[in-house]
């Protein structure tokens, strides 16, 4: 393991355009759950399963199933940034780190410190009425008293601007998370199962010098990696000296 930090503390040195890829293990050492590691969303035993659950279809004809599991397992509005998060904020302050991309939904990278953010599936932080398009935080949606939250001025049923299995990415979003995947000499791919498409197909798009893989189990990406460590990404990162 040493070994491996040392090779890490190396390709950060001598990159100055490092971008970080992310999956839900990145947020798992804030205490929010994933969904394919053993305690994960995935092995719970629910009626139906996760990608079921949080679909389009499920919102819009079982919106109480949806939301229940949504507000109890997909919107931790108590978890702080963890070491990741923080070193990732401290590495783009010290302009070393362009972009993060992440497929989480939990806003931590934020409120973490990092400004620039590509949240491929969107936030829980953002929520919207169906009909007239009003905004509305976390909190509301959480702590709404009817289980499926409705709008204050119309009493549309307001909807989390999350990308639900069966809904496309946000065009903007891909673009901006594909240049910069393209564009950077370092991509750090930590936390993720990389099974989740097409959010998972965009590391293809990297060309540069240094691929690195940080993840706690096995993906598809160790083999072309440069660097794989397979550890605890908050515990690896904080090992590193910036
Ligand atoms: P996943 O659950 O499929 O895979 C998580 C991976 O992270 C696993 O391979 C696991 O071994 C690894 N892992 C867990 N903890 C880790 C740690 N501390 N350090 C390093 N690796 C660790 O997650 P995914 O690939 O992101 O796909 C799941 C989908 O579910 C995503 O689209 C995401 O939007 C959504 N999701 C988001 C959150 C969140 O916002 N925090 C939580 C659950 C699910």
């Amino acid at each position: 393991m040493m070994e491996n930090i040392e090779k890490l503390q190396e390709i950060i040195d001598n990159s100055n355009n490092i971008v970080f890829f992310g999956g839900a293990g990145v947020s798992t050492e804030s205490g929010i759950p994933d969904f394919r590691s053993v305690d994960g969303l995935y092995n719970l035993k629910y009626k139906y399963p996760p990608e079921q659950i949080i679909s389009h279809t499920f919102f819009q004809y079982k919106p109480e199933e949806f939301y229940r599991f949504y507000k109890d397992k997909m919107m931790c509005l108590d978890a702080k940034p963890n070491k990741a998060h923080t070193f990732l904020a401290k590495l783009e302050e010290k302009g070393k780190l362009s972009a993060v991309v992440t497929q989480n939904i939990d806003g931590l990278h934020q409120a973490g410190g990092s400004h620039t953010v590509y949240e491929l599936h969107g936030s829980i932080h953002r929520n919207y009425c169906t009909k007239c398009h009003t905004f509305y935080d976390a909190e509301f949606v959480k702590n709404s008293k009817d289980l499926i939250p409705k709008c204050t001025k119309c009493g549309g049923i307001i909807k989390p601007d999350v990308v639900l299995y069966e809904e496309g990415l946000d065009d903007e979003t891909v673009t901006n998370a594909i240049n910069a995947i393209s564009n950077c000499d370092t991509l750090i791919i930590a936390g993720t199962s990389l099974v989740v498409y097409p959010a998972a197909s965009f590391i293809r798009y990297f060309k540069g010098n240094h691929l690195v893989l940080i993840n706690l189990s096995e993906t598809s990406a160790d083999k072309t990696a440069d660097l794989v460590i397979h550890g605890k990404v908050g515990e690896v990162l904080s090992q590193i000296k910036i």
